[in-house]
């Protein structure tokens, strides 16, 4: 059990299109559950990513290399919540979901690389995600200077000193994690498999022989 309200679990959320799943995702999730504590990490592929053009590849095969990809690691749970839901997947509506799941008094991490923490005041409702769950912001390689579109003082109102920071509230905080930093993401992944290169090294075995024998990406 977790360092929760009532040594309730603790749940980290790591949403992502998943096109497909690589080692920059794991990898930090990995990190983030095991130096915060985490009793799991849910791994929620989005079914209609609002804010991207739509993958190619159906919300059915994505969710089944997620399957492959975290098989075997205690404390990786697949959830297929949005997968389930008509229409876009907000991620609000997505928290709100966990919260009546879970109860209000879990904390709940909502786990996101900083690229798309740049990204969030795009988001929809977003100023409510974090009334819903903390935020974990794994650093990720490149700038990501949007930042600047905040409300004056918001994320610094928010911001964690440390992990200790989040223990005893279930949501509200923020939290800045440097992870293994890794060049990693999907659209390189589609990029070389169009190219007809080797995408080994760069997303577990398993996925290797999915992709090749459904021929996805090329
Ligand atoms: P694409 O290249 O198609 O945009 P992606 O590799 O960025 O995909 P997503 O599924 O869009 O992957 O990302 C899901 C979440 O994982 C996002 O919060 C994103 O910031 C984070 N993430 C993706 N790659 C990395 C990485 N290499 N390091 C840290 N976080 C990452």
């Amino acid at each position: 059990m977790g360092w929760g309200v009532g040594q309730s679990p603790v749940i980290g959320i790591f949403g992502g299109t998943f096109d497909p799943i690589h080692f920059g995702h794991l990898r930090p999730a990995l990190e983030v559950m095991e130096s915060l504590g985490l009793d799991e990490v849910r791994f929620i592929p989005a079914h209609v990513p609002p804010h991207r053009d739509r993958p190619g590849r159906s919300t059915a095969e994505r969710a089944e290399m997620v399957a492959l990809a975290i098989a075997g690691q205690p404390g990786f749970v697949l959830d297929t919540c949005e997968l389930e839901r008509e229409g876009p997947s907000w991620t609000v509506d997505t928290l709100a979901l966990l919260r009546e799941r879970f109860g209000d008094a879990e904390p709940l991490l909502l786990m996101m690389g900083s690229d798309a923490f740049a990204g969030l005041p795009s988001w929809h409702r977003w100023e409510r995600l974090v009334e819903l769950a903390h935020i974990v912001v794994m650093t990720r390689p490149g700038d990501h200077p949007e930042l600047a579109v905040f409300p004056a003082g918001w994320v610094e109102a928010r911001l964690a000193a440390g992990a200790d920071d989040l223990r005893g509230a279930p949501a509200g905080r923020i939290l800045r994690l440097p992870v293994t930093q890794l060049d990693i993401s999907a659209t390189k992944i589609r990029e070389a498999l169009r190219r007809g290169q080797s995408v080994r090294y760069l997303l577990p075995e398993p996925l290797l022989d999915y992709i090749q024998s459904r021929h996805l990406y090329c």
